[in-house]
């Protein structure tokens, strides 16, 4: 495979400082696609706290301005409306490839066009990534398991996931993104790093994207029912947003391609994080039963012992830890909107 470059080397500080080209650590030019998105943001505020030149392209489908407007001022920032289904031409050293809707909702609301996205928008950045020798980094997802029949899910494990269901356009659509990002390593050298994401909540995500965590804390604040679907006894396991971009940059700075889960292993029923939601919000919050939605997986958890040892990384914020620090950010959404709807 292709060498890193020593300049490469030396910008990401692998070198260790030991080759005399450019004394101090330069920044990186970086591309964020999604990086107006939930996780994106929050990657790109990272990335310019360590100094790099960050461009953020994005269609704004979910994503917003608001959660990258406090970079605005900064000269090392750009923000390009783009859709990553049309070819786009930049000079970067490294992409994170993060846009497409996640939330079910989201992804199902126009099918094809969330297949375009992760198979022609990821073969747009590849091909980019390939004409300027840039690394990149796919956002998978834990979909890729489908409904697993093996628990915890380990990397090796395949899969089982119907190709012809409401949710094989985005869990195929990445599927396919995999297999792309792999060709392009073999067949074209590029340098590629692949995440698979579990559930992962924390400030900026959509209210009313109608993932389950955002659901929740958004009915506990408004004083509604939290709805559970089908009999709340499946399970997830959720990841608060700084360990997971933690792990997407140590993952890029790494020398391993992966694919490497990226999630924390504290599995709870739906009913359990209802539990908790009342507890961090409200214990008066009422449950509600509604029919679940159509092949929804019944287990997921990941097996982090890959990341732990390559990567050296494991998240550290629990869900008891976490979920307060996403409430605060709600708390204010919530009800700043009925102030700005009233003013
Ligand atoms: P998000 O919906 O908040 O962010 C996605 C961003 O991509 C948005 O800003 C959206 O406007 C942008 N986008 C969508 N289609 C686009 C297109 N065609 N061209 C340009 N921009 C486009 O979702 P997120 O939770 O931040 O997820 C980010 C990535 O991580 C996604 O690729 C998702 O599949 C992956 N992922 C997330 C989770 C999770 O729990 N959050 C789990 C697994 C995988
Ligand atoms: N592409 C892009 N930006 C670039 C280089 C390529 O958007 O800087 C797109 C290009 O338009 C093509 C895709 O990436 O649709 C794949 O490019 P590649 O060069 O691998 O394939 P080819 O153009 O030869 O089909
Ligand atoms: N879910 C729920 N109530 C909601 C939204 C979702 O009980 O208001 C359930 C859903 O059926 C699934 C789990 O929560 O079993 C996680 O759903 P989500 O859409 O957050 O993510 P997924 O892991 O399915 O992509």
């Amino acid at each position: 495979t292709r060498k890193p470059s020593l300049e490469y080397l030396n910008r990401i500080g692998a070198t260790g400082g030991k080759i005399p080209l450019g004394l101090k650590r330069k920044g990186l030019r970086v591309v964020v696609t999604g990086g107006a998105g939930f996780v994106g943001s929050h990657l790109v505020d990272r990335l310019m706290a360590r100094g790099d030149t960050v461009i953020v392209v994005d269609n704004f489908f979910t994503g917003r301005k608001e959660n990258v407007m406090h970079h605005f001022s900064n000269p090392n920032f750009e923000l390009i409306r783009h859709d990553v289904v049309e070819p786009i031409l930049l000079e970067v050293d490294q992409i994170y490839h993060l846009a497409c809707p996640a939330s079910p909702v989201h992804y199902k609301f126009n099918p094809v066009k969330t297949i375009k996205t992760n198979v022609v928008g990821t073969l747009n950045m590849l091909g980019l990534a390939k004409r300027v020798g840039a690394r990149f980094l796919l956002t998978s997802t834990s979909e890729v398991y489908g409904d697993p029949l093996q628990h915890p899910q380990v990397e090796t494990y395949w899969g089982n996931v119907n190709p012809i269901g409401v949710r094989s356009c985005y869990d195929e659509g990445k599927r396919t993104a995999e297999t792309l990002t792999m060709d392009y390593h073999r067949g074209a050298n590029v340098e590629v790093r692949i995440a698979r994401i579990f559930n992962t909540y924390g400030p900026r995500m959509c209210i009313d994207d109608g993932r389950v965590v955002s659901n929740f804390v958004a009915q506990a604040l408004r004083k509604e029912p939290l709805t559970v679907y089908g009999d709340g006894k499946q399970t997830r396991s959720f990841q608060f947003v700084s360990d997971l971009v933690e792990g997407l940059m140590r993952l890029m700075e790494g020398e391993h391609v992966g694919p490497f889960n990226l999630g924390n292993p504290g599995e709870f029923t739906m009913l359990e994080l209802a539990k908790v939601v009342q507890e961090t919000i409200d214990p008066n919050a009422n449950i509600e039963f509604r029919p679940n939605t159509e092949d929804d997986p019944h287990k997921r958890k990941p097996d982090i012992t890959k990341a732990k040892e390559l990567l050296g990384w494991e998240p550290k914020v629990s869900l008891r830890q976490g979920l307060p620090l996403m409430v605060k950010d709600f708390r204010q959404r919530v009800f700043g909107d009925q102030k700005e709807g009233s003013s």
